[in-house]
């Protein structure tokens, strides 16, 4: 098989489909690689696949994913227009937090689609998603306080199931999404500059 390093996205999306490279294969009904443009300017990066993401293939079809839909519309921007990802690719058996071994089993999966993409902007969704480049970082502190890492801007977000939950953060992540435009302008000054020597690498992803 092709080192998952050099993959073309259809190859990563026909690898992780059959992947069995951690335990959570063992109870999936479809893994879910992902989806979206090549092109895209924004990538989104969950947790992992919930009850209906299992069932469907698709990342957030569920109760979260009619939310994004919503924050999206209020930036003027479909979710056509946007990758969306998960930290790992197969369902947690009821949905339980991924467990170390499977978060770095899954890992270059998405560090491949982060190459592949090269969006201009990651939203972190979730702890572990946020922890990959804040590690141990709390979102009600760090929220909307984006971080250049190469020239990309992470950009850590509530995660939109937790915002449906919690109503005192729904402003919060509205207000945040408001920023995006702004940050993907940012980021497109960038261009291919050399980054600052005190930006991460995204060889650090
Ligand atoms: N929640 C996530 O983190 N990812 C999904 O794909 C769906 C819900
Ligand atoms: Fe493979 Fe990731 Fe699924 Fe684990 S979660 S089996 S590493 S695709």
């Amino acid at each position: 098989m092709t080192d998952i390093n050099h993959m073309t996205i259809e190859q990563l999306e026909e690898a992780v489909h059959s992947c069995t490279l951690c335990p959570l294969h063992q109870g999936r009904t479809q893994a879910v690689p992902g989806e979206g443009p090549l092109s895209a300017d924004i990538m989104f990066i969950g947790e992992g696949p919930g009850f209906h993401e299992d069932r469907q293939g698709r990342p957030f079809v569920g109760a979260a994913g009619k939310f994004l839909e919503e924050l999206l519309a209020s930036i003027d921007t479909t979710r056509e227009q946007v990758y969306i990802a998960n930290v790992v690719k197969c369902r947690p058996p009821g949905n339980r937090d991924p467990m170390p071994n499977e978060l770095s089993a899954c890992e270059p999966y998405l560090e491949r689609q982060i190459q592949l993409i090269k969006p201009k902007v990651i939203v972190t969704l979730g702890r572990f998603s946020m922890y990959r480049h804040f590690p141990g970082a709390s979102i009600s502190k760090i929220h909307g306080q984006p971080k250049r890492v190469g020239n990309t801007l992470v950009v850590p977000m509530f995660h939109p199931a937790a915002a449906l939950h919690q109503p005192k953060w729904r402003p919060l992540i509205e207000a945040d999404f408001k920023k995006l435009p702004g940050l993907i302008a940012e980021a497109e000054n960038y261009g291919d500059e050399a980054p600052p020597p005190q930006a991460e690498q995204l060889s650090l992803f």
